[in-house]
């Protein structure tokens, strides 16, 4: 359910240039692929969802998105790799519902026992795709679910990898799953930003950059697959410490202005938002004088070399990849 939200973000505070001054926001602790995303669709949503917390009901997808994910997860958790088979992936989709049916994310699609069954068929059928585009039982992952930080001059980068891989031959791959739809192939490269994000996040934390990023996108049967280079890291640096520098300056000035765009449609927040399509109220939708966000494009300074430093390690939790040592000898 969408409540009204504070003072600070009442619609008309949220208007575009001209209203008056707000008090500061706080910045997020984080900078992460999703609020990069969001503050570049939406600085307004990103302002409802990252700074204000409000409620976003769970949709279908996501909740799909989390049940697969989990069942890879548990698929490639433990056992020999030539166990994990189409059965075992079924199995480990039983156990991913089991822990997921309970939760308030699930209860709040309102789904009955006919649904759920759908659902969860729905889930093995995105499984079903998975076998297509991958062997299993001859991947050697070294890392699931890992939760990745660096520092980027005073930005806190955090990325949670689905999967890393390691090759024969010593690189790594980095995996991430996608349960929606793929990007049409003129929208591949917009869509490849969180792929840097991972690859950048890997070389910083562990040393090493991966040799590719692949997007494994299940339903359309698609893997999208991107080698990191000098250019890329480089662009990566610069559209973070954009983006961040944007939000920086929203969070002093209060300007978080909408962005209208098809994505409304799927947004939370329209209820509260002064120029959605579909206001709730059934008033009309402001005007929006000019779009708010602009990715720096000037090219900003690299970060000092080893600028970036690993988190865990000085938070004493030293990150170690499976069937490796703590210090990589490579
Ligand atoms: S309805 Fe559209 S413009 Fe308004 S907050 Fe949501 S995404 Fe932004």
């Amino acid at each position: 359910m969408i409540t009204q939200p504070s003072t600070a973000a009442t619609p008309s505070s949220a208007s575009p240039a001209g209203a008056a001054a707000e008090p500061a926001l706080s910045l997020p602790s984080t900078l992460t692929p999703s609020k990069i995303a969001k503050f570049i669709s939406c600085p307004l949503a990103f302002r409802y969802s990252y700074l204000e917390r409000l409620p976003e009901p769970a949709s279908p997808q996501q909740v799909r998105g989390t049940l697969l994910h989990r069942a890879l997860q548990l698929l490639y958790s433990d056992g020999p790799a030539d166990a994990r088979t189409r059965d075992r992936a079924e199995d480990a989709l039983d156990a991913a519902w089991s822990e997921l049916a309970s939760t308030d994310e699930v209860s709040e699609l309102g789904m009955d026992e006919r649904g759920e069954a759908a659902f969860v068929r729905e889930a093995s059928g995105l499984l079903e795709r998975y076998f297509a585009l991958e062997d299993p039982s001859s991947v050697h992952p070294v890392g699931l679910e890992l939760d990745l930080r660096a520092r980027l001059g005073d930005i806190e980068l955090r990325g949670i990898i689905d999967r890393l891989d390691r090759l024969e031959d010593g690189s790594l791959v980095v995996i991430d799953y996608k349960t929606g739809r793929a990007p049409r192939a003129d929208y591949s490269r917009a869509s490849l930003g969180g792929v840097h994000f991972y690859a950048f996040l890997c070389e910083q934390v562990l040393g090493r950059r991966p040799r590719e990023v692949r997007l494994i996108y299940l339903r359309d049967q698609v893997v999208i697959v991107e080698s990191p280079t000098d250019q890329s890291m480089r662009g990566l640096r610069q559209r973070a410490l954009g983006v961040w520098h944007a939000i920086e300056r929203a969070c002093r000035t209060g300007d978080f202005r909408p962005n209208p765009s098809p994505l409304c449609k799927s947004c939370a927040f329209q209820a509260l938002c002064p120029v959605a399509p579909n206001r709730a109220d059934g008033t009309r939708p402001m005007a929006v004088a000019s779009p708010t966000v602009r990715e720096r494009t000037a090219p900003l300074p690299a970060p000092p070399s080893g600028d970036a430093r690993l988190l865990g390690a000085a938070h004493g939790e030293p990150l170690v990849l499976a069937g490796e040592t703590a210090s990589p000898s490579d």
